[in-house]
Parts: C-alpha cells; structure tokens; sequence
C-alpha cells in the first residue's frame, strides 16, 4: 500500500496536516467609537440616550458603542420614511432601479471591507462572508434593480401600488444578506423603509448606511434604527404599513398576535429543523459534502440548516464513517483565517442555548462524537457535534438548535422517511440525496418544507423563492414572489 493510499483509508488529508495562519488583515475596516440612528439620511443621537457595546465573538473584543433605539427614536424614523414615501413611490421605475443598481455595484466595490467586517461582528469564517454573503447581497440588488420598472409586467393587470413604510427586522446569521433580501425589494417595489438590525450584529447595516450616501439615495427612503428587542417591538407598534420579521418562531409568534386586526401586513421568515435525508442509492462522498455544509456552514447558524440527518439503513455505517472522517478535518477556529471552516459562536447567550441542548442531548441517551480540535481560549467556540442513537421525541431531534450540531436517524423506506421528516413542528427547508430523478420528485412533492434541494444544499439564488410552512413562518423572499408581500393590488 502506497502512503498516500494508507492514510486515504483513514482519512482525507494526511495526518499531521497543519495550515499555516492566512490571517485577513482588518486594516481595511475604519470604525467610529460610536454610532447614532441614521434617520432622514443623517447620522442622529438617540432620543434614548442610550448606547451598548457591541464586541466581536472570535475574541470578546469591544468594537464600538451602538445606539439602543426607543420608542420616540423609531416615531422619527418612521416619520423620515412617511414623508421620503411622498416622492421615492412616486419616482418612475427607472429612476428607481438607478439607485438599486448603485447599490448593488458600491456593495460588489466594497465587499472586502464588508466581508471583513461581517466575520469581526458575527464570528463567520471570512471565506463564507467573502464568497457568500457579500456576493448574494450585491446580487439581491442587482436582481431586483431589475424589477423596478417591470412591475405592471411581473403583476399584469393587477395595477401594483407600494404599501408606504415597511418595519423590517433582522437576526444576526447573515446580517446584510439579511438586510439585503429585506431592503432590495422593498425599494424595488416603492417602498421606504426602517430596518433595524440584530443586537449583536448592528456594524454591517451601520456601514451600509455608507453606500446608502455614496449611492445618493434619497434622504428618508432607508432608516436604520439599531437596538435589542425593545426597538424591535416599538417598530412593531410604530405607524407602518407593513412588518417584515426574519427571526425566532418565539418573537414571530408574539409579533402575529400584536399585528391582530391591526390591518398592518407582515411576513414571517422563523426558525427550522430540516431534514437532510440520504438513500442508499445517493453519491455518498457528495452526500456528505451536502450533510457537511448542511449543518456546519456558518456554525449551523442557518435557519434552513440539515440539522436532521435521515440515512437509510443499509448504508448508515459507511455514512457515519465517513461523516466523522470528514468532520476531523474541519478547521475550527479565527473568523479572520481564510482557512477556517468553522468560526466562533455568535454570542454567549446563544452559546450557552447550544450547551444546554447538546446536555439535553446526552442525558436523553444519544451517543455524541466530537473531533478532536483545539478551541480558542478567548471567544464563544462549540466544537462541530454529530449525535447518533438520537430517537425522534428527544430535543435534539425537535428542538432548533441554531448551532454545529447533527443529528442522525435512520428509515427504511422512501414512507417513512417523510413521515419522520415532517414530524416536526417546522418546514422550512429538506435536501434529498439519490439517484433517482423519480423519487426526488415523489419526496419533493410530500415533504412539507418551503424549499426542497436536491443533491445538493444550501444553495441561494436571488431569482428563487424562499420561506417556510407551519411553525417556520409565512410569506416569502427572493423572485417575483418577494415582491408581492411589498405590493397592494386592485384585486
Ligand atoms: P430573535 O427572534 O431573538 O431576534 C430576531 C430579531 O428580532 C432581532 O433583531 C431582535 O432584536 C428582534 N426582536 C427580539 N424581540 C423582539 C420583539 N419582542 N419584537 C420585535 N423584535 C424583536 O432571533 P435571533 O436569535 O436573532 O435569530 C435566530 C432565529 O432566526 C432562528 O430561529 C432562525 O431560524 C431564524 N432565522 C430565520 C430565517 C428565515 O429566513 N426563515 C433566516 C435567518 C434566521
């Protein structure tokens, strides 16, 4: 046996492999000590008066003080939007699609320093902010500057009117995509807009009120108003036409009680627990490429996350094996490394979520395995986890765990396997991973998850719809269908 044919039986990379650090320098991102409330396209001091430190989870390292917004602070924003609303809706779709491709183009010139910026504030590999993040969120723009002035050909005969204001309030796992796939369309359709950003990751929709400037939009037509959930909730009770939520099913709920009888729209983008389910006729080494970026990608911090994994029962070992093999060469570690595959946790208080469900996990009796890696001292950091002898009713295979954490169950047939794969109050995402052009077809029509991906996972276009059935929320973003939720129609 040659060497390299020896160590390929163990593992993918020889033993002993070690990377060099490929730090990214952070030169690039100039950041104020403190930041105001952009409101009417001005930087103001919050009404409040009150700041919080925001700090960066791959060290704890305080990065800058942030305004909490209050309730007085998101009246003026709405306000600057109200009155922005009287000329930006009445803009020709051209003009309008002029600004979007601004931005779209600022965002695509200016990717490294946002790339940068968004591992420093949320712990995520640079490689994935840089390769995914930044170029969806230039392509978000770029998509739906082309709408602008097409809309009475995407709704015909439908007269589409914008709605006025559009809340929208974002989590912290992908910052300005997340702010992309809310703004984008929202201006695309006529809409202003206040968007407040999640707590622990403010600094991305801070700078991008940058390019906001660079791209002279007009004052007013975007607002972004920074804070925990207490800002969250006054955008909710503000005066504004439509709420847009991307979040916990927990705080979604709450919001769809509030907005009862109000008349106010909104859309709901929550929580999953997808299932990612291999057959025994599937391309194994792809399929667990798929499991891999599946569940790790972004620490699993990923809404459509395989977080379940369902192996069909003849080849549930050399799926495992290989699993495992394939998890020893994940490289934890520094966000700023370009080497890195899994960076740090977004904060304490989610750390401390995903600990409590892993002992959930352990004490119900499942089996758990841990490569052996080297944490950092200083930061949040959970080592990537797969959970095998995991039976349906336990947490781990329930509850949405928001971190590198796998769960693996079996079935034998393509009916069990939907009947496990919907058991779930969730249905937000599934991947399926065979042969057969017939059975994805079968399973894709019976699984009750928003989007289905087959042999392959993880995959985002702008031009595609996303969002969820049951407990992972209503409405949807990306396409034609993300417009519709930011339009009023005759009919
Ligand atoms: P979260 O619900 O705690 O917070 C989301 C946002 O809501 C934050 O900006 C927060 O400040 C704000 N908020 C908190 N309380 C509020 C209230 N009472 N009223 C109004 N706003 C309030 O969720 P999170 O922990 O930041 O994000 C993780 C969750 O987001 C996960 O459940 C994940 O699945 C989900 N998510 C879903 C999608 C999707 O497209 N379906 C995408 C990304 C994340």
């Amino acid at each position: 046996m040659t060497d390299v044919e020896r160590r390929s039986d163990r593992s993918p990379v020889p033993a002993g492999w070690t990377y060099a650090p490929a730090p990214e320098s952070t030169e690039i991102v100039s950041l104020r000590e403190r930041y105001g409330l952009f409101v009417g396209g001005e930087w103001v001091a919050p009404r409040s008066g009150e700041f919080f430190e925001t700090i960066s989870p791959r060290d704890e390292a305080p990065l800058a003080q942030v305004a909490q917004a209050g309730e007085q602070d998101v009246a003026a924003a709405t306000e600057a939007a109200r009155d922005a609303f009287a000329t930006w809706s009445k803009l020709p779709g051209p003009e309008r699609a002029k600004y979007l491709f601004r931005i779209a183009r600022i965002l695509a010139e200016r990717s490294r320093e946002f790339a940068v910026l968004e591992s420093l504030n949320g712990g995520k590999p640079i490689k994935e902010s840089r390769d995914v993040d930044l170029p969806l969120a230039a392509a978000h723009f770029f998509y739906y500057a082309g709408w602008a002035d097409k809309l009475e050909y995407a709704f015909p005969n439908r007269s589409p009117r914008p709605l006025g204001v559009a809340g929208q309030i974002i989590p912290w796992n992908f910052p300005l995509l997340m702010l992309s796939w809310k703004i984008a369309p929202a201006l695309a359709a006529g809409n202003t807009v206040v968007l407040k950003p999640a707590e622990t990751t403010p600094l991305t929709a801070l700078l991008f009120c940058d390019v906001l400037r660079q791209a002279e939009l007009p004052p007013g037509v975007v607002n972004i108003v920074t804070g925990d959930g207490r800002a969250g909730a006054a955008l909710v009770e503000s005066d504004v036409a439509k709420i847009a939520f991307t979040g916990s099913t927990e705080v979604g709920k709450a919001i769809q009680r509030r907005l009862a009888g109000t008349g106010k729209k909104l859309t709901l983008e929550l929580g999953g627990k997808a299932a990612n389910i291999v057959f025994d006729d599937a391309a194994v080494d792809q399929a667990v490429e798929g499991i891999v970026n599946g569940i790790y990608f972004n620490q699993g911090h990923v809404c459509c996350a395989g977080s379940r994994l369902f192996v069909q029962e003849s080849i549930y070992e050399p799926v495992v094996d290989k699993l495992k093999r394939r998890m020893a060469t994940l490289r934890v570690g520094d966000p700023l490394d370009k080497n890195t595959d899994v960076g740090a946790i977004n904060s304490r208080m989610q750390l401390d979520k995903i600990e409590e469900l892993v002992a959930a996990g352990r004490a119900e009796g499942a089996e758990i395995y841990q490569p052996p890696c080297r944490l950092p001292e200083k930061g949040y950091w959970f080592a990537p986890t797969v959970f095998t002898n995991v039976a349906q009713s336990y947490r781990i295979a329930q509850e949405e765990i928001f971190g590198p954490v796998l769960s693996v169950l079996t079935f034998r047939t393509p009916d069990e396997a939907v009947e496990k794969a919907n058991n779930t109050p969730y249905g937000l995402s599934a991947g399926i991973w065979t042969e057969k052009g017939s059975r994805i077809l079968w399973m894709a029509e019976r699984l009750r998850a928003g989007v289905v991906w087959a042999n392959t996972f993880n995959r985002f276009d702008p031009a595609s719809p996303f969002g969820g059935y049951k407990e992972s929320g209503f409405g949807r973003e990306g396409g034609l269908h993300g417009l519709e939720p930011y339009l009023a129609f005759d009919d």
